[in-house]
């Protein structure tokens, strides 16, 4: 008894997009229904080591693939899991699974369907770009039915039970007659589809196996001898990573990082390490050239993958990278992890932990020798993954600084470009002692600060930090090569020498009635009241004390449970230089009631610079009429 069904209206459109799509590349159908034959092949294999009752003989495990000429037909079969009817209907009837997914999603976005075919491979639809009808028999170890799945597009499928004595799948791929044009017959020589399994899917670790033609005239002669049922294998199945760095191109890298990472650009670093020893392994490791889309969110999955001498054992192993370097992708084979090893286990074995750490210093090493010699590439490195590394400083508690500080990018008030802190050390000036920055909204605001000034035209660089997570970075550094950070508002900024200190001190002893006056005028809003040495031409800035700083407090008043503590303290500074100060002293003498409303104007208008909320707007604009009043 045969059951139709309907795909999913998802997956119908992809399916009738595959039927007629005008891709050149159809050829990529083969890589699709191989790479799931392996993956299927991957499954019984782990299935076997962990479940006694499944008994196959691993060595056997392998994909055939045949053509039949005459009926026009392509055949895909593995000795893999295989599917229940369930299991059938749920994977081949909608669109859920990895790479189909990320197709829909490309889709949905790209101008051009076409050439996200070949980015992404599309699964097993993939079929229908080079069939007319296609038809799967799978039983699954799970069952002792086996089912036949038909379908000849978007019209929907039907699955019955059929016959099958081992547990597997067959694909047969009922091939299109060429059209005026499109040639299709190519898919039913053997040449060709050889090349294919070459091209495509040479690193498959199963044998690909294909029966060996007889090449034998006579047929008779033929019939006499095996020759005609001997199977050839076609992919080479040594993996990349095992084979000498020597006979290995760039382009090799490349095309095996495309196709088992599915991502469609090229690395924009390979990492190849083999190590031999107490510790032996080979580890091939790729850095992205682009962010991957769901790279910022809970779904992306860290790891690398984890071989023993060639043979897969695990997809994502977590422990082999800090979360710092998760943007990594690759692989680490090592004849010391055993096969059957389990994720509790992993987390303690010491191996895979001597690894890791030798893995993570070789990427550090990696990122700064691109760092110094191919800049415009680490600056998109940066661009990408920068983010990660910082969190990485901030994250336990500030324990990967070390392996961290010196991939670290800010940009610098010298020429607005990106440096590292290295750069900033060897740039300071003998009689600088602080590593100075400030935090902003963005690079405009940094630069436009009163207190920014007087620092650059002493010849220092200043740090601007824009990124929220900047600061809590710098605080958790706390100093680089031994050079404390200093913010430029906050605390002393050591700018002055003898003689200007002294200068600076008698002014304040002068003014010392009228600070006292306008702090009593401000109450607890303000910590302190006083001379500043940091300003140039404006006549007053907010700072804070050491501790948190006004833009920790803006990032922390936007959580959840901010609250009064979540406060930077602030203190109020008056520019000595600035004509204002000898106007306070004499309204401060002769009109004493007054100091009160220009002490609030004078914290709110320090309040505007530094981009915070003033706390009594309608006042602020009370009181600056009430002075244009008097002034004019
Ligand atoms: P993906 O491989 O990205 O999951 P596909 O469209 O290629 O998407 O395949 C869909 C699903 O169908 C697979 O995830 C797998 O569960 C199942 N499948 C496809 N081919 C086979 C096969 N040869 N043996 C067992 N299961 C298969
Ligand atoms: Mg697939």
């Amino acid at each position: 008894m045969s059951e139709t069904m309907q795909f999913q209206a998802e997956s119908k459109r992809l399916l009738e997009l595959m039927i007629h799509s005008i891709y050149t590349h159809k050829e990529i159908f083969l890589r699709e229904l191989i790479s799931n034959a392996s993956d299927a092949l991957d499954k019984i294999y782990f299935l076997s080591l962990e479940d006694d009752s499944v008994s196959i003989d691993r060595t056997k495990l392998s994909v055939l693939v045949s053509i039949d000429k005459e009926n026009r037909t392509l055949t895909i079969s593995d000795n893999g899991i295989g599917m229940t009817k369930d299991e059938l209907r749920d994977n081949l009837g909608t669109i859920a699974k990895s790479g189909s997914l990320a197709f829909k999603q490309a889709l949905a976005k790209a101008s051009d369907e076409i050439d996200i075919i070949g980015q992404f491979g599309v699964g097993f639809y993939s079929a229908f770009m080079v069939s007319q009808h296609v038809t799967v028999i799978t039983r699954s170890v799970k069952e002792e039915q086996a089912y036949r799945f038909e379908s000849s597009g978007s019209d929907g499928f039907t699955i019955e039970e059929g016959q099958k004595d081992e547990v597997g799948t067959i694909i047969i791929c009922k091939i299109k007659e060429n059209s005026d044009d499109e040639n299709y017959d190519e898919f039913l020589e053997s040449y060709r589809i050889k090349g294919l399994v070459k091209q495509y899917s040479d690193y498959i670790r199963y044998p690909i196996q294909m029966l060996k033609e007889a090449d034998v005239e006579d047929d008779e002669e033929a019939e006499k001898s095996d020759i005609k049922f001997e199977l050839e294998t076609l992919n080479s199945m040594t993996p990349l990573w095992r084979k000498s760095k020597a006979d290995i191109s760039d382009e090799d890298y490349n095309k095996f990082y495309k196709d088992k990472f599915h991502d469609w650009e090229d690395p924009a670093k390979v990492i190849h390490m083999q190590a031999e020893g107490n510790l032996s392994y080979q580890a091939l490791l790729f850095i992205p050239s682009k962010t991957p889309f769901n790279f910022y969110s809970n779904e992306f999955e860290k790891g690398l993958q984890l071989y023993s001498k060639g043979v897969f054992i695990m997809d994502k192993a977590k422990e082999l990278l800090g979360d710092h370097f998760r943007f990594v992708r690759g692989l680490v084979d090592s004849p010391d992890f055993s096969l059957n090893i389990s994720r509790e286990i992993l987390q303690h074995d010491r191996q895979l932990k001597a690894i890791a750490s030798r893995l993570e210093k070789k990427i550090k090493s990696e990122l700064l020798s691109m760092l110094k010699l191919d800049r415009e590439a680490y600056e998109k490195f940066w661009k990408n993954f920068g983010m990660q590394i910082k969190y990485g400083i901030y994250q336990d508690f500030g324990t990967h600084r070390e392996l961290l500080e010196d991939l670290v990018l800010f940009t610098s008030s010298r020429d607005k470009k990106l440096i590292s802190l290295e750069e900033y050390v060897a740039r300071m000036p003998e009689d600088q002692k602080e590593i100075y920055f400030v935090a902003g909204d963005n690079i405009e605001k940094c630069e436009a600060l009163p207190q920014s000034e007087l620092v650059r035209e002493k010849g220092y660089e200043i740090l601007y930090l824009v990124d929220d997570i900047d600061e809590f970075v710098i605080q958790i550094m706390h100093m680089y090569k031994e050079k404390p950070f200093k913010s430029i508002n906050q605390g002393d900024l050591n700018l002055l020498n003898e003689d200007e200190k002294s200068e600076v001190l008698k002014k304040s002893e002068e003014s010392k009635d009228l600070f006292a006056s306008i702090k009593e005028a401000l109450g607890d809003t303000v910590e302190d009241v006083r001379i500043s040495t940091r300003l140039k031409s404006h006549p007053v800035c907010l700072v804070s004390s050491e501790g948190l700083s006004f833009e920790m407090e803006k990032v922390l008043s936007q959580m959840p449970d901010a609250n009064e503590k979540m406060k930077a303290k602030r203190i109020l500074e008056i520019n000595p230089e600035h004509p204002l100060l000898q106007t306070l002293r004499r309204v401060h003498s002769t009109q004493p009631e007054k100091i009160h409303d220009i002490a609030w104007l004078l914290y709110d208008q320090a309040c505007l610079m530094e981009g915070l909320p003033i706390e009594d707007p309608m006042g602020f604009s009370k009181k600056l009429a009430q002075l244009m009043i008097d002034a004019f």
